[in-house]
């Protein structure tokens, strides 16, 4: 029989990376929460409409990548519910925002979540059809001040922060401003215009882009497609003084705070629903991404609670690609040693088994971390195991467990000594040289 694998995009992951997940995970909940956000956790799947008005028709993602699926209905008269995987939280978040009326506080709202997300992609280093992500919106009616750029600029020094305490090193913020919600269709109005006498010239891709979505023709990386993109109209020209003004104030907060940045005129980033304010965050060559060296993106989405039916909610937000950071602070970081447990527990015979695990449960009670052995092993056998998993080995035999005195060995040393039971706990919770 073929043996069965992970599906093609998905993988598992192990320890001890998932120690390097966790240590992620844990510094973005400590540092989420220094800024006053509390965490959300939304449906893995939402009707497939959310995404189509949400994210939009014409994005890659929901015309291309989703994992969609007609789902049974419940009775013959009723029609089955279109519903996919999500693809991205946001939608998910602006959608729960709305349906709990969580504009009626009058405050703002400071959203974070972590989780899996689903796009039908093609799997390469850093791209996965199954990729997490971390993530976290502001978004509040706009007299709570969820429309200022003092939001915009505290998300983007709360990430820098993020990065620097997780030891990414070398990060770079691209900053761009694709205006608003009436300075945008202008500016994608100029843009076909421009691509009107040139698109002919252009990849296939962005032939169709020129049609159904100009602004994703800023994104391409088509290398013979870069002198016709560098000439078209440049955003900036386009954004009325609000929009203006908005930008302005964002640098010179993020110049107040120290937060480097650089303004990328071409950076419209893929979603639909962004408005005024969207950044990304890379890393250098040589980080482990290969070519997709963007670490996080995110924006400003002003609109998009009215586009999904809900109240004004003008909102700002990031999604941090978690496979990529760990693929980055994997290869960035120092190679960390093996982490080692505090004791290995070794019966010397299956009659002290019961023995050996009674105490393997009263080291661990008492917060060490320990691993049992097993009585048909032999001496030899056990010393191996030891070695690899622990720091030390705890010797249960047939004398120590009638005198209650163990004989503790330790392997960087290589000494052993006898320790009375009473002792145990603290010998073992010193040091791990003898
Ligand atoms: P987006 O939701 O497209 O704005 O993406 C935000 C971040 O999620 C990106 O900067 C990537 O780091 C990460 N990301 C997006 N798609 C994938 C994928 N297929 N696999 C791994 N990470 C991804």
């Amino acid at each position: 029989m073929a043996t069965l694998k992970a599906v093609r995009g998905t993988r598992d992951l192990l320890p001890p990376e998932t120690d390097l997940w966790n240590r992620v995970e844990a510094t973005a909940r400590a540092v989420f929460a220094r800024y006053g956000f509390g965490e959300i956790r939304t449906p893995l799947f939402e009707t497939t409409e959310l995404f189509a008005r949400g994210v939009g028709e014409e994005t890659d993602i929901v015309s291309k990548e989703m994992y969609t699926w007609d789902d049974r209905a419940r009775a013959a008269s009723e029609k089955p519910q279109s519903l996919t995987l999500r693809p991205e939280n946001t939608a998910g978040v602006v959608r729960a925002y709305i349906e709990h009326k969580m504009d009626e506080s009058g405050l703002l709202q400071k959203l974070f979540y972590i989780g899996p997300q689903f796009r039908r992609e093609r799997p390469q280093r850093g791209r996965y059809r199954q990729f997490w992500q971390i993530g976290a919106e502001v978004i509040g009616p706009a007299w709570s001040g969820s429309e200022s750029p003092i939001r915009d600029a505290e998300v983007l020094e709360m990430l820098g922060t993020l990065l620097d305490e997780l030891g990414v090193k070398g990060w770079r913020l691209a900053l761009n401003s694709v205006g608003s919600a009436t300075d945008r269709p202008r500016y994608v109005e100029a843009l076909r215009k421009a691509l009107e006498p040139v698109k002919a010239q252009m990849c296939e891709d962005n032939q169709r882009r020129a049609e159904t979505n100009p602004l994703r023709v800023l994104d391409s990386k088509d290398p013979n497609d870069q002198d016709i993109i560098n000439a078209l109209p440049k955003i900036a020209d386009y954004l009325d003084d609000e929009s203006r003004a908005h930008f302005e104030q964002v640098k010179a907060a993020l110049d107040a705070c120290n937060v480097p940045y650089v303004v990328d005129p071409r950076l419209v980033r893929g979603l639909d629903y962004y408005t005024r304010t969207t950044f990304e965050f890379t890393v250098p060559d040589g980080s482990g991404l290969g070519t997709q060296n963007a670490l996080l993106g995110g924006g400003r989405y002003d609109g998009l609670s009215e586009m999904l039916g809900g109240p004004k909610a003008p909102g700002i937000g990031f999604a941090i690609g978690e496979d990529r950071l760990i693929l980055t602070l994997q290869a960035q970081m120092e190679k960390a040693p093996v982490k080692k447990l505090d004791a290995f527990v070794a019966p010397m015979g299956v009659t002290q088994n019961a023995a050996a695990l009674l105490l393997a449960k009263e080291l661990r009670e008492a917060g060490l971390t320990v691993e049992v052995g097993d009585g048909t092993f032999r001496l030899r056998k056990s010393f191996e195991t030891a070695d690899r998993l622990a720091h030390r080995m705890v010797i249960v035999g047939e004398d120590e467990v009638s005198s209650g005195v163990f004989t503790v060995k330790y392997f960087e040393a290589g000494e052993q000594t006898k320790v009375p039971r009473a002792e145990l706990v603290s010998v073992l919770k010193g040091s791990n040289e003898s």
